[in-house]
C-alpha cells in the first residue's frame, strides 16, 4: 500500500485502541512505525537516482522502467545498478514478520515492556500482504526462512486507491465526529448553531455602531 495510507490505517488503529485502553498508545509514535518499512527501504533509492542523475553519471534512459522485482524470489537482470537489488535487500528486511518479531523482542528486553506502537509495523506487513501482487514488490512475510509470498492485489489498482482512501475518509471522520461530541460534553467547544449565532449577533452590533456613526457624521455635515 502507499506510505500515506499506511501512516492512516496505523494512526488510526492506535487511536480506536486507545478507547479502550487505560494507558494510551502514543498515536505519532504508531504512525511513524506504520511508514517506517517503506522509509528503510525506499529512502536510498531516490537519493541515489538524484545524486547520479545530477552528476549526469546517469540517464534517466539507463534507469529501468519498472523496479525489479524482489532479489530473492526472482532472477534479477546482473546489469542493473547495485541500488536495486539492495533496494529489495532492505525491503526483505522491513517486511518480514521474522525481522519484526526479532527486533520487537529485542526492543522488549532493552525496554522491559512490549512496546505497543510497534504494532503499526505489524499492521504494515499484514496490510501488504493483500495489496502487493508478483509484478510489484510481493511482501516476503516469512524471509529469509521462506520465500513464500501471496499474489495481492496491487494498491495503485485504481478501484482499490479509491475504496481505500474512501475508508481513511469516514474513518477519519467518524473519530472527528465522536472527539467533537465528547468535547462538547465536556463543554470546552460550542455546538455550530451556538457559535453561528454568536457571531451574527456580534455582525449585527458591528452594524449598528457603523450605522449609528455614519447618520452623525450625515447630521453634522
Ligand atoms: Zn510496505
Amino acid at each position: 500500500m502507499d506510505i500515506l495510507s499506511h501512516g492512516l490505517w496505523a494512526g488510526a488503529g492506535a487511536a480506536a485502541a486507545n478507547k479502550r485502553l487505560k494507558k494510551p498508545l502514543r498515536v505519532g509514535l504508531a504512525t511513524f512505525f506504520g511508514v517506517l518499512p517503506d522509509l528503510f527501504a525506499f529512502s536510498i533509492l531516490p537519493i541515489w537516482t538524484f545524486v547520479n542523475v545530477l552528476q549526469k553519471d546517469v540517464t534517466f534512459s539507463q534507469l529501468p522502467r519498472d523496479l525489479p522485482p524482489l532479489l530473492a524470489f526472482e532472477p534479477l537482470p546482473l546489469d542493473t545498478f547495485w541500488v536495486y537489488p539492495f533496494t529489495s535487500l532492505l525491503y526483505a528486511l522491513s517486511h518480514s514478520l521474522i525481522v519484526f518479531f526479532l527486533i520487537a523482542s529485542i526492543v522488549y528486553i532493552v525496554k522491559r515492556r512490549i512496546v505497543w506502537e510497534m504494532s503499526g509495523w505489524l499492521l504494515h506487513i499484514v496490510i501488504d500482504v493483500g495489496t502487493h501482487s508478483y509484478q510489484f514488490y510481493p511482501t516476503p512475510v516469512f524471509w529469509p526462512i521462506s520465500f513464500w509470498h501471496f499474489n495481492g492485489i496491487p494498491w495503485h489498482t485504481p478501484w482499490f486507491m479509491a475504496v481505500n482512501y474512501a475508508a481513511l475518509v469516514f474513518v477519519y471522520f467518524a473519530f472527528i465526529h465522536t472527539w467533537r461530541r465528547r468535547k462538547l460534553r465536556e463543554g470546552e467547544v460550542k455546538p455550530v448553531l451556538s457559535v453561528l449565532r454568536r457571531d451574527i449577533r456580534v455582525k449585527l452590533a458591528v452594524r449598528k455602531i457603523v450605522g449609528k456613526t455614519m447618520r452623525k457624521r450625515v447630521e453634522e455635515v
